[in-house]
C-alpha cells in the first residue's frame, strides 16, 4: 500500500484507509479514530490475504499496534463492511459493536443453516428470472462466506447510544434500507457524520429486496434519508468514495433519484403487466455480471414493492405461478 491511501482530517484524529474490494466499488473506507482511550476501527473491510496485508502495512505506517485497537465498529452486515471484524478481533481483543438488527442480518445471511442462498433464489425464479441467472446465484452467495469468516462476538450499539471514539462522543443514527439496522455516527460538536453505506457521494446505495429481511427496504431508505437530512453536517465520511461537505443536499437528491425511478417504473407498468426481471431488464440491461444482476434484481423488487404499498401498481398471479406486477387502474 502506498502512503496515499492513507488520508488524515481531523487534526489527525480520524484516519481513512482504503481497503480493497470487487469492481465496480473497487475499495471501502475504513476510518481509525485515535483517542486517549485507544483505537477505534470503523467498517475494517471483507477478508481476503490482499486486505490482511493492507491491514498489516496501515497500522504499521500509522504506528498502531494490535493492543491499542479498543473498539471496532460496524456500520452495516455487508460483507464490506462487516467482513473482516471477526479476523480483527481475534487480532486485537478489541470489542466489535453493531446494532442488533444488523447483527441479526449476518445471521441470516451467514449463520449456520442460513436458508438466504435457496430463498433468494426462489424469490428471483418467482419474479421471472431465467435459469441461466439463477443458476448462478448458489456459487456466487457462497463465494462471500470467506470475507465474512470468523465471525466477532458483537457488543450492540442503538440509537440514540452514544461511544467514545477518537476521544470524542459519537451518537449512532439509525439508518436503515440500504441494510437493516444499518448505523451512522454523528459526532454533535464538529457536526460530522460518519455514515457508511446510507449516503454515498456520486453512487446511489444498492437498495435490496431480501426473503425474510426488510419488506419495504425503500421505504426504510427514504425515511433514513429524510431523518438524515435534518442533521447539521459540515462533512459527512461515507463508506465508498471520498468525504463529502454536500451531505443534505446529497440526502435531497437521492429521494429525487428513487421518486423518479419510480415514476419510470409505474410508467412501464402501464403498457403491459410485466415480471420484476422484465422491469429489472428494462431498467439495467442485460450486460452485467451475477453480482450487478442481484443488486439490478433486488433493487427493481425493492421499488416495485414501493409502488405497490403507494397503490400504483397490483401484483398478479401468473398461471404458470410467477408474479406480475400490473399499473394500478390498468384492466388486464
Ligand atoms: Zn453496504
Ligand atoms: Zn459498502
Amino acid at each position: 500500500m502506498s502512503r496515499t491511501e492513507i488520508e488524515v482530517f481531523e487534526q489527525e484524529e480520524l484516519a481513512r484507509v482504503r481497503i480493497s474490494m470487487a469492481p465496480p466499488l473497487r475499495w471501502v473506507n475504513s476510518y481509525i479514530l485515535r483517542g486517549e482511550e485507544g483505537v477505534t476501527i470503523v467498517d475494517p473491510g471483507p477478508r481476503s490475504n490482499l486486505t490482511e496485508s493492507e491491514w498489516r502495512t496501515a497500522l504499521s505506517e500509522l504506528d498502531i499496534s494490535p493492543r491499542d485497537i479498543v473498539s471496532i465498529v460496524v456500520t452495516h452486515h455487508h460483507p464490506d463492511h462487516y467482513g473482516m471484524a471477526g479476523y480483527l478481533q481475534l487480532l486485537t481483543g478489541a470489542e466489535v459493536f453493531m446494532s442488533r438488527r444488523a447483527h441479526e442480518e449476518t445471521e441470516r445471511m451467514w449463520g449456520e443453516g442460513s436458508a438466504m442462498n435457496d430463498a433468494l433464489l426462489q424469490l428471483y425464479r418467482k419474479h421471472g428470472m431465467p435459469q441461466s441467472w439463477y443458476g448462478q446465484l448458489p456459487a456466487h452467495m457462497e463465494s462471500f462466506l470467506a470475507q465474512v469468516t470468523p465471525s466477532p462476538e458483537v457488543t450492540y450499539w442503538e440509537e440514540g447510544d452514544a461511544l467514545v471514539m477518537g476521544g470524542r462522543d459519537w451518537i449512532a443514527v439509525e439508518s436503515a434500507g440500504h441494510a437493516p439496522g444499518h448505523l451512522s455516527f454523528y459526532d454533535p460538536e464538529r457536526c460530522l457524520m460518519l455514515c457508511g453505506d446510507a449516503v454515498l457521494p456520486q453512487i446511489s446505495p444498492n437498495i435490496s429486496l431480501l426473503p425474510g429481511s426488510d419488506p419495504q427496504p425503500l421505504q426504510s431508505f427514504m425515511e433514513s434519508l429524510a431523518k438524515l437530512g435534518t442533521y447539521e453536517v459540515v462533512k459527512a465520511f461515507p463508506g465508498h468514495r471520498n468525504p463529502f461537505t454536500h451531505f443534505a443536499e446529497r440526502t435531497q437528491a437521492l429521494l429525487a433519484h428513487h421518486e423518479e425511478r419510480l415514476d419510470r417504473i409505474g410508467s412501464l407498468l402501464t403498457e403491459r403487466d410485466q415480471t420484476g426481471f422484465d422491469v429489472c431488464t428494462a431498467l439495467f440491461g442485460l450486460d452485467l455480471g451475477i453480482h450487478q444482476m442481484r443488486f439490478a434484481m433486488s433493487e427493481t423488487l425493492a421499488h416495485l414493492v414501493e409502488l405497490v404499498r403507494r397503490g400504483r401498481a397490483v401484483e398478479i398471479a401468473d398461471p404458470e405461478g410467477s408474479i406480475m406486477f400490473r399499473g394500478a387502474g390498468r384492466v388486464g
